[in-house]
């Protein structure tokens, strides 16, 4: 600040002083909650458009902070940044692989489990390590296992990246590009990587029947995913009018909460042994 302005700095320092108070307070309280178990994986289905059938669920963190239920855009950053992230994902792909052999074995046969992935988990290259270990542990078949990353992961380090991926891929998990169409533009990383799915993100699916430039960016990601071969989930879909206008598209799978929000896993094993939404 100027010297003719010390309240600015003053003040300056003490949002600063604050900011990272506060951040330093999450980190503890993201430590508790590791030790203590506070974390739980809500469930949202994934929906054959065509049959309407439940085939799968995406598992979504949730953090129980006393009586409250923070949500996960609430404390991944942080987790990230402070590299506790690590433990975590580690838990939610255990917890979601566990999850999963319980459905086959109830008779729910070949419903997959997703999980989001963090680009920070690659960094010390013991991924495919724990993902394997969790696989094996509850005797679930890799391919029950999609894991979900980002565009951002092929920015940097993209060796590194590709190399576990395709460890992974080799034994049959699957690999979903969330969020697709809002980052990264280079499209080439997409035939050097062993990715099955792309999910077309929410903010172009949510307005799509009220908004032609939208409608045109779905339609042209479907049928990229088409030429590729590669299969889409569109995301958010909250309404009806929406699914079929998907599924006239050509798009495969849908998540939404014109199905259901996520749930706990009793919700959703309650849903899924309704099987259908017809
Ligand atoms: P995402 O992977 O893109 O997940 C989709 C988000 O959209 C979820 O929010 C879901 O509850 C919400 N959603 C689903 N259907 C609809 C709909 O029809 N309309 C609208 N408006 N929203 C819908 P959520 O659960 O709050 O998760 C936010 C983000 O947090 C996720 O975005 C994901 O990036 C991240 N996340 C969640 N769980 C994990 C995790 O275990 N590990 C990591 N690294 N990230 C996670
Ligand atoms: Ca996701
Ligand atoms: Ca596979
Ligand atoms: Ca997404």
């Amino acid at each position: 600040a100027k010297e003719d302005e010390p309240n600015s700095h003053h003040f300056y320092d003490k949002e600063m002083e604050s900011a990272i108070v506060r951040r330093l307070d999450l980190i503890t309280d993201l430590k508790t909650a590791i030790e203590q178990n506070e974390f739980e994986l809500y469930y949202q289905p994934k929906v054959h458009l065509a049959t309407n059938t439940i085939v799968g669920a995406e598992a979504l963190i949730r953090w129980h902070k006393g009586n409250e239920i923070i949500p996960p855009n609430a404390f991944i950053p942080v987790a990230e940044e402070s590299g506790l992230i690590n433990e975590i994902g580690k838990w939610a792909i255990e917890t979601a692989c566990r999850e999963c052999a319980r459905w086959q074995k109830i008779g729910m046969k070949g419903v997959t489990v997703a999980v989001n992935l963090s680009p920070v988990q690659f960094k010390r290259g013991n991924l495919p390590t724990y993902v394997f270990r969790a696989l094996q542990q509850c005797g679930l078949d890799p391919n029950m296992l999609e894991l979900e990353i980002t565009e951002s992961l092929f920015i940097d380090n993209a060796d590194h990246v590709k190399q576990q991926i395709h460890v992974m891929a080799e034994k049959g998990v699957n690999f979903a590009i969330d969020d697709f169409g809002t980052g990264y533009s280079n499209l080439n990383y997409l035939s050097h990587f062993n990715a099955s799915t792309l999910k077309i993100d929410m903010s172009f699916v949510r307005q799509m029947l009220q908004n032609k430039q939208q409608q045109h960016i779905v339609n042209a990601i479907i049928k990229m995913s088409r030429v590729m071969d590669l299969e889409n989930v569109a995301e958010g879909v909250e309404d009806e009018q929406t699914a079929r206008e998907l599924q006239a598209q050509g798009c495969v799978y849908g998540q939404g909460y014109f199905w259901s929000a996520p749930v706990p896993r009793d919700k959703f094993l309650r849903l899924l042994k309704q099987h259908t939404y017809a």
